[in-house]
This record gives structure tokens, sequence and C-alpha cells, in this order.
């Protein structure tokens, strides 16, 4: 009933440690009878059953499993099953309050719906699909949102144009026509647009890494590098900051950050720089502030570009902890998904020594619990920071 993928002799370990990818390396015989995006079953070099998974035609992984019980065959009803499974999980851990109204929904492999990414913000449904599985089940997924939060959906809006990386895949609403939104992040309102702004509208994964730096900004002189539409800004300047600069190379971005603030009434103590933050950490400006934010876009997307990454990241934060001031504090990240929490460590502490400063880490920062990740499937777990006390 399901295609077929055969793996290679001994590739059927990692499926066996529940590893929820395999590589194209990795697979012996492929069905003709399947298309792009079908679920598959996948059997070892003996014909012994492994696991159910979706298929895709185009990239390095070909097969992204989905169930290791022979019983558990998916169908539409299995997909609109984890959905409810992801959505209830957000209610559970209380993620979504009058005070919070952005929300990731569905994380991809976190979530056991490979590729599919869906986010919350005050009832309007932003999807992104990696996959073609995901693509080709957006009706069945925009079906199930509309069941379960019923008459409160405003609009649903796929974004899949860029990730798809195809030219047959269109942005398009699926329900409505707004393009933005104010929702709010712990008492804190932004103006979110999906159609025009970077990814699906706004960084959901800092939210609670903007929500400790508020909780250590009163007084402090900030400089948010890489700021976006000024989460971690308005952040610190609800925390109390006596002054917050934020920097972007895009003009766009810091639009979005000056509107926030206007949004909020935040009146003073804000402004914006437009630059490239390579250069300005090297810069006598960027000297002498209490706490720096880095959050750079991903250097590595891949495992080709790893090493280039790790240098650029490396000089980065030697020239950012060059200048912090005494007893000062800097917040560091990557969300490379190739670069790992052990790797990036080693990395500051390489900048570190290099800088001639003292540091001691004072949080290890995660994704927060919207993102969850398969214990199985480290490389969910893409985003990691370190808040250092530099001295
Ligand atoms: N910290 C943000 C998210 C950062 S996304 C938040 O909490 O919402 C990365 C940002 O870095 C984007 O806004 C992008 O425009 C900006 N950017 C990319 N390269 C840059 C560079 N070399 N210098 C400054 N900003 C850059």
């Amino acid at each position: 009933m399901f295609p077929l993928i055969v793996l290679k002799s001994k590739k059927e370990i990692s499926v066996q440690r529940f590893h929820p990818w395999i590589f194209s390396g990795a697979i012996d015989l492929i069905d003709d009878t399947i298309t792009d995006g079908d679920f598959v079953k996948v059997v070892d070099s003996r014909q012994n059953f492994l696991a159910y998974g979706t298929f895709q035609e185009r990239g390095s992984i070909s097969v992204r499993l989905v169930s290791f019980n022979e019983s558990e065959a998916p169908n539409a009803d299995f997909i609109i099953n984890k959905l409810l499974i992801a959505f209830a999980l957000r209610q559970q851990m209380g993620l979504i309050t009058d005070n919070n109204t952005i929300c990731r929904l569905v994380h991809a492999e976190g979530d056991g719906l490979p590729g599919l990414i869906i986010d919350f913000y005050n009832y309007h449904f932003v999807i992104q699909a990696h996959s073609t599985f995901a693509y080709r089940n957006l009706e069945t997924i925009s079906a199930a949102i509309q069941k379960h939060f019923g008459s409160k959906v405003k609009s649903i809006y796929s974004k899949s144009e860029e990730t798809m990386h195809s030219s047959k895949a269109e942005n398009s609403f699926l329900l409505g026509d707004a393009n933005s939104c104010i929702a709010v992040e712990n008492g804190i309102q932004y103006n979110i647009d999906w159609v025009t702004g970077q990814k699906t509208g706004f960084f959901i994964d800092q939210r609670e890494n903007r929500t400790l730096l508020r909780s250590m900004s009163e007084g402090k002189r900030v400089l948010n590098t890489f700021s976006y539409s000024g989460g971690f800004s308005l952040s610190a300047s609800f925390g109390g900051a006596s002054e917050v600069v934020s920097l972007d190379s895009s003009q766009k971005a810091l639009d979005l950050a000056a509107q926030n603030y206007e949004l909020n009434k935040i009146k003073g103590g804000h402004k914006c720089i437009k630059a490239d933050a390579l250069d300005y950490v090297r810069s006598e400006e960027a000297n002498g502030y209490d706490i720096v934010i880095l959050d750079p876009p991903a250097f590595a997307k891949h495992q080709k570009a790893r090493h280039n990454a790790i240098q650029a990241y490396k000089r980065l934060n030697v020239n950012a902890l060059k200048g912090i001031k005494h007893n000062g504090y800097l917040m560091t990240f990557s969300c490379s998904q190739v670069i790992d929490k052990y790797l990036f460590q080693n990395t500051i502490t390489a900048a570190a020594i290099e800088a001639g400063r003292n540091v001691k880490i004072l949080s290890q920062m995660h994704q927060p619990a919207c993102h969850p990740v398969s214990i199985f499937h480290n490389e969910g777990e893409y985003l990691k920071g370190l808040l250092l006390h530099v001295s």
C-alpha cells in the first residue's frame, strides 16, 4: 500500500535509535511508484519493517520518519492527530494567554510533523512548509486549525515560497486576507507583518531570553545588535534600561523597531543605528555598554559552511567582549543547526581567551517550550546562547 524504501545494509542503525532522518546515501532501492511528499514504508536490507516516513525528492534528506510502529500507518487522520497533540501541548504549558498571544504551534520534527512550522499571532496563523509533505497537506492542516480554534481564527497564511525552493510553491491565504496584526509577548506589543517581514514575521524563539534580559536591565546601557523588530530592545526598555541602541543592517528592520516603540508609547531612551554589526562591534562607538546582545542570523546553513561560521562567531564575540564595560554582560547566540551547544561554547571560550577578559557563564540559554526537540534528534536544538558576566 505504501511505496517502499529499502535501506542499504547497516544503514538501519540510526532508525533503530529513532533518529528521524534518512539521507539519500543510505538508500538502496526506491519504489518507482513514488511521488514527492508521499508517505512511505522503510525496510532494512532484509525487508524487515523499520518505520513510516515522508519522501522528499530534492535535498540530501530523502525520508523524514513519522512513526516507528508498524500498526500506526500514517494518513490524513494521523496528521490531524499530531496537530491536535501539538496545540494541546501549548495550551497545557500555558504558553498562550492574554499577556502572550505569540507562540509557535507546530515545530516540525519536534512535534512529529517533519518540515511543518505553524506560528500563532493572536489567532492569525502563518504556516511555513519546509518539506513537500507539509506543502502537499496545507488544506488538511488549514481545516484542522479551523476546526480546533473555531470562529476565533482570523486568517491563515501559507508562506512557503522561500522555504520550498520551488517555483511551484506560492505564498497564499488559506483563510482571510490580513497581512499584519498586533500581538503581545509578555505584555509588550508588537506589530507583526507576516507578508513582508522576515521569516514568519517575528523571532518567537527568543521569548524566554528576552524575558531574562528584561529582568536584568534596570539602569543599564544596552546595545542590541541584529535587532530586527526590536524584541530585545523593548524588553530592555520595559526592564528599566537607561539607554537602548537597536542595530541592524536592514533599514526596514529598524523601522519596525521604531514603530514598536511608538506602539508601546515609549518615548526617548532608544536609538536606531543602521550598520554592519560585524564592523560596528570593532569600533570605538561600541565600547562601554553594560549589556551587549549578539543574535546574528545563522552563519552556517550546512556542514560545509561550519568552519568559516565558527571563525565568524569567534571574531564577532572577541570584538564584543573587548568593548564591554567592566562587570558588564554579553548575551550571545547562535541559531546555526550544524553548530551544537558544545562547539558554540568552545568557540566563545576561545573568544574570551583572545579578548583577554575574565568571563563567567551565568546562564545557558535555548529555544522555548513552544519549540520542542525530539530527544532522538539533536539537530532540532538549533538555538543556543550564553549569558556571560564580563570583567
Ligand atoms: N534578535 C532579533 C532577531 C534577529 S534576526 C529578535 O529578537 O527579533 C537577525 C537580524 O540580523 C535580521 O534583522 C537581519 O536584518 C540582521 N542582520 C543580518 N546580517 C547583519 C549584519 N551583518 N549586521 C547587522 N545586522 C544584520
